[in-house]
């Protein structure tokens, strides 16, 4: 089989695709992630890659934290999305903490739309 070119490179949000044919867009600016799961993606892939504008500016300017540090030695090894609803989504992000300890966060999380398009609000109780 022939390498493909350019090589694969399989997006942090876990989908199974091409980061350039899967979250990349929304990152750039290219496009508005369309829906809540999607944004939840890609703003899980954004973490992964330490892009915290990215993150910054998908989260409602009403509750964005005003320091936000990334580069934090925290790495992402994986997304399961339980249930994404109109403007709700459930999911697990497993991650591995900068001494190697493995920890999972489930999360109810929020979203609403702002100037246009969908952003993070807030985790529901
Ligand atoms: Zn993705």
């Amino acid at each position: 089989m022939p390498q493909p070119h350019p090589p694969f490179k399989p997006c942090p949000c876990g989908s199974g695709r091409s980061y350039a044919a899967c979250c990349q867009p929304f990152h750039t600016g290219e496009r508005d992630a369309p829906t809540p799961e999607l944004l939840m993606r890609s703003r899980y892939a954004a973490y992964a890659l330490a892009d915290s504008d990215y993150v910054r500016r998908t989260w409602h300017p009403d509750t964005v934290p005003s320091d936000l540090d990334l580069n934090d030695g925290v790495k992402y090894t994986g997304l399961r999305i339980h249930r994404a609803e109109e403007s709700e989504v459930e999911f697990t992000a497993s991650m591995k903490g900068p001494g190697g300890q493995a920890h999972r966060m489930r999360e109810r999380s929020r979203f609403v739309q702002w100037d246009g398009r969908w952003v993070y609000l807030d985790a529901a109780e």
